[in-house]
């Protein structure tokens, strides 16, 4: 059996490793507080039992006082680290584990008995231990089964140190060297602490490929999906849609070279994002909606019949005509040229429908751009242009575009 000191030692330089490591990877990608947190409990932790572990070298207010309130500053970076993982603030109820030991050593009497001061410490750790548990338990990063066995790890662990606390009331050692239990203790906090990480990687390396996966489904400059994404999010709704058919818009700018060579290309750029927030705000919220090309976006919703598709598709284009963008030395007006398919949700495989509403879409700019074509078996039908007169308010807008709509409805639907 190795003695206590070794053992002290083993454990700080262990906790001290895990700081190191875990602040270089905060230092690599600083967005991700939860290391930076995490890596500062393990070295409270460190330090604290680095100065409890040279007890008789180092005045005794260092190594017991600071030592174990520094110790216990590891439960509020841990719990702050939990938080962080799920953009939440730290918890200020952290900080009772360190209130707990710095209130029990104002009594003289626990300030002056070893047992006394053991307890506790053990019970403010038993109170951080239980905070974690709960704190995982309520979490949202991860799976589920993994914050409950993190959960169950850290309330193991608080059991522990209650047990502990309580077994030294009665046992009353005197010193570190006097405590038959400490080794089996050492061992059980040991091993949960090594648990613990483990279960802790294996969420973070888990969440770390989520972001990655999203990222690479991504569009960087409008955070809308790209196109991989949006074939994947086209297929989830094919599995999942309620509705008898599917319709595919494809919106391509008008004219959008002269956009970039009149105003510049941070101006283009301006408009791609603009545009797609008005889309998404737009969009009926079980739609897929994705950047497809440079200056081409597509959207994909659960229809009943074709004139659902067209009149989102006018909503979008009138908004976006009627809409100035406002640039740093003026402002511009940008038009959409859109193209429908549609298909019945049984048979609607996606590059039949891109390739129909391509064709829509073409026929839409050679009428003259700023309108809405749709394939409707083998006809393409252009919806005539708005009257802008007519349409002020936003109720007399759906009116007027449905109107619009139901004027060319025979043709849509056969
Ligand atoms: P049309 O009305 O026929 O669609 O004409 P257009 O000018 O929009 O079409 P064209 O395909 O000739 O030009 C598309 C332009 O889109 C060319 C390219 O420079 C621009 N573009 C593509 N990707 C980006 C981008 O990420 N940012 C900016 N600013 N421009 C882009
Ligand atoms: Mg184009
Ligand atoms: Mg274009």
């Amino acid at each position: 059996m190795i003695d206590v000191k070794t053992a002290f030692l083993l454990w700080v330089i262990q906790a001290g490793t895990l700081a190191i490591l875990l602040i270089a990877i905060w230092l690599h990608g600083r967005d991700q507080r939860h290391f930076l947190w995490f890596g500062l409990g393990f070295a409270a932790h460190a330090t604290g039992l680095g100065l409890v572990g040279v007890r008789d070298r180092i005045p005794d207010f260092l190594s017991i006082h600071v030592a174990n309130s520094v110790s216990l500053v590891a439960f509020a970076c841990w719990a702050a680290a939990v938080a962080a993982i799920d953009r939440r603030r730290p918890p200020l109820v952290a900080c009772v584990p360190v209130l707990i030991w710095v209130a029990g050593n104002l009594i003289p009497v626990v300030r002056e008995t070893f047992a006394l001061r053991v307890t506790t410490y053990n019970l403010a750790a038993a109170f951080g231990f239980a905070l974690l548990a709960v704190l995982v338990t309520r979490a949202r990063f991860s799976s589920r089964r993994y914050r409950l066995m993190l959960a169950l790890v850290w309330a193991g662990q608080a059991l522990s140190a209650i047990s502990f606390g309580i077994f030294v009331i009665f046992y009353r050692p005197s010193s570190f060297q006097d405590n038959i239990l400490g080794a089996w203790m050492g061992t059980i906090a040991l091993v949960g602490f090594i648990t613990a990480i483990v279960i802790l990687a294996k969420m973070l390396m888990d969440r770390s490929e989520e972001r990655l996966q999203a990222l690479v489904r991504t569009d960087p400059l409008t955070g809308v999906l790209n196109r991989r994404g949006f074939t994947e999010a086209y297929q989830r709704l094919q599995d999942a849609a309620p509705s008898p058919a599917l319709g595919l818009l494809i919106f391509d700018l008008d004219h959008f070279k002269q956009v970039n060579d009149d105003h510049g290309h941070q101006v283009g750029d301006q408009v791609l994002l603009e545009f797609s927030t008005l889309c998404r705000s737009l969009l009926p919220q079980r739609a897929a909606f994705g950047r497809t090309g440079g200056e081409e976006f597509a959207a994909v919703l659960a229809i009943s019949e074709a004139r659902d598709a067209a009149l989102f598709a006018e909503t979008v284009r009138l908004a976006l005509a009627e809409r100035a963008i406002i640039t740093e030395t003026r402002s511009l007006h940008v038009t959409t040229s859109i193209g429908i398919a549609v298909s019945p949700l049984a048979r609607a495989g996606l590059d039949q429908l891109m390739s129909d509403a391509d064709t829509a879409l073409y026929a839409s700019k050679s009428q003259g751009r700023n309108r809405t074509s749709v394939k409707a078996g083998p006809r393409i039908v252009t919806l005539p242009p708005a009257r802008m007169d007519a349409v002020d308010e936003q109720a007399d807008r759906q009116l007027a575009i449905l109107k619009r709509i139901t004027a060319v409805a025979a043709s849509l639907d056969g």
